[in-house]
């Protein structure tokens, strides 16, 4: 039963369920990975203390840096302008490493990506003569 596979190490994860009274603490044993999903086999993670149920990718701290629209569309807005990481991060006021991610993410097509998630909102300087 408790035998232990290297690829089924699960104290990297924790219980994401605030409730939970084992909830961030890793490695407490309370988690089980009863399932797999999706193409990749992702574990389906969860917890016997408050049965909370949540994917593998989930518990991962990649998540933790995801920014509101807001934030993440004034990260590219900056770095389109050509603003170096150091002064973007400073500007948004978001970490200097959210910035390299969301940089990488855009792939060096900052300014598509930007002018994508603006489409939303009216525009008044397009083609007004300068
Ligand atoms: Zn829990």
């Amino acid at each position: 039963m408790s035998q232990g596979r290297p690829e089924d190490d699960l104290t990297r994860f924790c219980c994401l369920n605030e409730a939970c009274p084992d909830h961030g603490k890793r490695g407490a044993g309370n988690l089980t990975a009863p399932m797999r999903y999706g193409p990749q086999r992702r574990r389906l993670l969860r917890c016997r203390t408050c049965r909370a149920r949540f994917s593998q990718r989930k518990g991962t701290p990649l998540l933790g840096t995801r920014l509101p629209h807001e934030r993440a569309l004034a990260v590219l807005r900056h770095l389109a302008d050509g603003c170096g990481v150091r002064q973007t991060g400073r500007l948004v006021g978001v970490d200097k490493d959210t910035v390299v991610r969301y940089g990488l993410k855009a792939g060096g097509h900052a300014a598509r990506l930007h002018d994508e998630l603006v489409a939303f909102s009216p525009q008044d300087d397009e083609g007004a003569a300068g």
